[in-house]
């Protein structure tokens, strides 16, 4: 439906742009000039697709078919298929400038840039409508469906220069105005505006040119068949002084013989080469007639040659004649005296003028009718071939006139005619033509070569320079519109984004928890949020103009009285425009509150302190927060030194006893043992067992307590290796079976108190070996990876591994995970292992040994390079 629409309004515009383009065209090409609907089908293209085509070759159909079937003439089956050869060409026309245009431009409508005009013109205008032109001319000129004077290159040229000046002269115009496309009323009115002035302007000025052009040819005509008609009764104004002349020869004597005769015509006619036959004829007694005849009579004359004039007794002509219309010519000059002439017919296009001249006795001419018959004597004849006559007149017939002799007849039909006259012409002249006392009509019908030519150039000329004219003001006009419009949709948009922007500032200057406050160069404030006015306990507005640095406390941090000169916005400098820190502020009712403020120097480009925008945060909160966290921390870390102090005295004055405890039962067991019964001795070495598990808890504890104090150096360098094996040595004979399967990889140098490492690796090797499943032979790997800064150290056993779960609460102080009768321990062991590894400042954590195991791994740093560069060589190092 929508299509149906578009196309009925394309179609409309097409015929009208047709019409008028019909109107303008000039004969005899009867192409026009410009060809109007080369720019709506472009427009309509860009504007709907390809949805247009079908208007386009509907239009081009319903315009070209009148023309071939009304003005060439050609049938109905060559002028439906010359247009249809159009309306292709039309078609093909319009979907290459769609093809090449549309993909590059991204607002083709709005043509908002002069590359997007030039394009439209170049590419659819120029280009498109030379492929049009091509096919249109080659349908044409091939397919005869062209004026029969029309040539292909000139059918291309017109055609071309046509479709191409109406094309890039119009269609951007109906693009601004029908685009979809932001186009302002404005500049679409601007813009129609101008094309409609220019318009009228060039067809003004292309009507006054055909008009002149058409006044010019008229005066032309006028001059050039004067020319002829002059140089035409000249011609028969000759004939007749010839005749005269030998009118003359016969006046003089009564009796002239052939010879004579010959001599004289051939003197008298011999150069004038229109004349065919001429003959003298006399009237003799008894009513014969001698006659001398000459030349070279047309066969139809020749045929009734013979006496062929009698005149009666009573002089009148009789029937036996010469050549038809003779008598009535003989009777004509008896009536009048004078000579007389009539056109002759012959077969065909043969004609002649007959010129007769009469001659009475005393070479006078009798007064009256009766007195020329009775002194009648004889007459002089003369046929003109009148194609020969008029070729030596006329010099343009034909080419530029077509022409038509005529008698007059008294009812104003003409009783005869000779030639053909266009009765089409646009410009027709008669003129007359006098045969003695008698006047015939000439008339001359100007061609219609001859009214175009020069005309037509002229005003084609006319259009198309003006057409160029039209395009150039009017690409002219779009631009500078498009110019004005771009700045006018770029002012509404920035209005709008600044507004926006301006809106959403005052919402986060409102919004702000913060305050800001900004000042001028001189440290005055302009701008302060409401958190600010808040923050300092004043009216919103009261502190624009004020001296914003009063508010800083008169004191500062350090006890120092602030002066105004420190204020920072006395401060800035290009290279240093941003202070920031903690400041005391006093509210408008004296009291103070701690912040934390930024403060950002505006500084012009030359240099100057234009102002500055400074944040602030109350901080009051948060410091009080920070020192009840500190004064917290600080009581905890004393409380837990007091514990740990307390622990740690706990367990040596517990050491004492417990060892009174264990050596008495150990006395007990030894000496006293015998008097026990077997219950007994149970019960004493249970005793002994507990007060021995009793007395590792508490030497693991105080060795765990002793870990705190800072006493131990932590800066020797310590070769692993070395003491690695020197653990060994220490270790119980459960560690001394398994030593064979100790593997101790490559071990390096590290920094660190080596009684504590001697100590870890003790705890590791010794948990290695022990957590192991009943029967199976433990394997222990020992080894060492640089990570740059630190070593990392790996401790892998093959035991029975520890579940994810219990990974991290095995590092807490008696922590087991397995009953004392299982394995034996104080659950001591790892806790100590971890703070000494912290203690070395690195961390000791625990993986997955696969297919079963622990491994244990941790970090220590790296020994201080010697004066060689490399790190702990064994020989350097302090051997545990
Ligand atoms: P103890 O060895 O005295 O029991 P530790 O602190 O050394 O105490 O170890 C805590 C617990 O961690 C042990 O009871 C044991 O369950 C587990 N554990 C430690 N080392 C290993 C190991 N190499 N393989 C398996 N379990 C281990």
């Amino acid at each position: 439906m929508r299509d149906l629409k578009a196309n009925a309004i394309i179609l409309i515009a097409y015929l009208l742009a047709g019409i008028g383009s019909f109107l303008m065209a000039i004969p005899p090409g009867f192409i026009a000039p410009v060809w109007l609907p080369g720019a709506i089908g472009l427009a309509a293209v860009l504007l709907v697709g390809y949805r247009a085509l079908p208007a386009i070759v509907i239009g081009a159909i319903l315009l070209t078919l009148p023309y071939g079937l009304f003005v060439l003439e050609a049938g109905p089956v060559s002028s439906l298929a010359g247009s249809a050869g159009l309306a292709l060409a039309a078609a093909l026309q319009a979907v290459i400038a769609k093809r090449l245009i549309h993909p590059g431009t991204v607002s083709a409508m709005s043509l908002e840039t002069g590359p997007q005009l030039a394009r439209l013109i170049a590419v659819g205008a120029i280009f498109a409508s030379l492929c049009g032109a091509a096919l249109a001319s080659a349908w044409l000129t091939i397919g005869g469906f062209a004026p029969p004077d029309l040539d292909f290159w000139t059918a291309f040229a017109r055609n071309w220069a046509g479709n191409a000046v109406g094309a890039a002269a119009v269609s951007p115009v109906i693009l601004l105005l029908f685009a979809k496309e932001r186009v302002s009323r404005r500049r679409k009115r601007n813009v129609a505006l101008v094309f409609a002035i220019l318009s009228v302007i060039g067809l003004a000025t292309f009507a006054t040119t055909r008009f002149n052009a058409i006044e010019q040819r008229r005066e032309a005509f006028a001059t050039l068949i004067t020319e002829d008609h002059i140089a035409l009764q000249e011609r028969i104004n000759g004939a007749r002084r010839r005749l005269e002349s030998l009118h003359a020869l016969f006046a003089a004597s009564e009796t002239v013989t052939d010879q004579e005769f010959a001599t004289y015509v051939a003197i008298a006619f011999g150069q004038f080469d229109s004349a065919t036959s001429v003959h003298w004829l006399v009237t003799e007694d008894g009513g014969q007639l001698s006659q001398h005849a000459l030349l070279d009579p047309p066969a139809e004359l020749v045929a009734t040659q013979a006496r062929a004039i009698l005149v009666t007794s009573d002089r009148r002509v009789v029937t036996d004649h010469y050549f038809e219309g003779l008598p009535n010519l003989v009777e004509t000059t008896l009536l009048t005296g004078m000579l007389s002439g009539t056109p002759l017919f012959g077969e065909g296009d043969e004609a002649w003028i007959g010129l007769a001249l009469p001659a009475f006795a005393g070479n006078t001419i009798p007064a009256t009718v009766n007195d020329r018959r009775r002194d009648f004597r004889g007459i002089a004849v003369g046929t003109f071939d009148i194609s020969t006559i008029i070729s030596r007149a006329f010099t343009h017939e034909g080419d530029d006139y077509s022409f038509r002799v005529s008698g007059i007849g008294s009812d104003g039909v003409a009783p005869w005619s000779f030639g053909t006259l266009d009765a089409d012409s646009r410009l027709t002249t008669s003129l007359p033509l006098a045969i003695g006392d008698e006047t015939w009509l000439i008339e001359f019908a100007a061609t219609d070569r001859f009214l175009a030519e020069k005309q037509d150039w002229l005003s084609w000329a006319v259009i198309v320079i003006g057409l160029i004219f039209i395009t150039m003001l009017n690409a002219l006009a779009l631009m500078s519109t498009a110019r004005t419009d771009l700045v006018q949709r770029l002012v509404d948009e920035k209005s709008a984004e600044a507004l926006a922007l301006s809106n959403n500032l005052s919402l986060v200057l409102e919004h702000a928890a913060d305050a800001i406050l900004s000042v001028d160069g001189n440290g005055r404030g302009v701008l302060v949020n409401p958190a600010a006015a808040h923050m300092l306990g004043y009216e919103l507005d009261a502190l624009t103009g004020e001296m914003i640095h009063e508010l800083i406390h008169p004191v500062d941090l350090q006890g120092r009285p602030h002066n105004r000169t420190e204020c920072p916005v006395f401060q800035g400098s290009p290279d240093q425009s941003r202070h920031s820190g903690i400041e005391r502020f006093r509210r408008k009712d004296g009291s103070d509150f701690f912040a934390e403020f930024s403060t950002e120097i505006i500084i012009s480009p030359d240099g100057t302190t234009v102002g500055a925008v400074t944040i602030l945060r109350d901080i009051t909160a948060r410091m009080e927060e920070e020192a009840d966290r500190e004064r917290f921390i600080e009581q905890l870390t004393r409380a837990n030194e007091e514990l740990e102090r307390f622990a740690f005295a706990a367990s040596h004055d517990l050491q004492e006893p417990l060892r009174l405890i264990s050596n008495f039962t150990g006395l007990l067991a030894s000496r006293h043992g015998d008097k026990l019964d077997e219950s007994g001795l149970t019960y004493l070495r249970h005793t002994l067992d507990a007060t021995a598990r009793m007395q590792t808890l508490i030497t693991d504890l105080l060795a765990y307590g002793r870990l705190n104090s800072d006493a131990d150096a932590m800066n020797t360098d310590v070769d692993l290796t070395a003491l690695v094996s020197s653990t060994l040595d220490t270790l119980g004979p459960a560690v001394q079976a398994a030593r064979d399967h100790i593997e101790i990889g490559s071990l390096p140098v590290v920094r660190g108190n080596p009684a504590r490492l001697g100590q870890l690796m003790q705890n590791l090797i010794g948990n290695a070996v022990k957590f192991q499943r009943a029967g199976q032979q433990a394997e222990v790997r020992i080894s060492a990876r640089d990570l740059g800064k630190s070593w990392e150290i790996e401790v892998a056993d093959n035991g029975i591994g520890i579940k994810p779960d219990y990974r991290e609460q095995i590092f807490k102080p008696f922590k087991r995970l397995h009953s004392p009768d299982t394995y034996p321990g104080s659950g001591m062991g790892l806790a100590i292992c971890r703070k000494i590894v912290q203690s070395h400042g690195g961390m000791l954590t625990i993986v997955d040994n696969i297919p079963t195991g622990s491994i244990f791994r941790f970090t220590l740093p790296k020994a201080l390079p010697t004066e060689s560069g490399e790190v702990g060589t064994p020989s350097e190092t302090v051997d545990p």
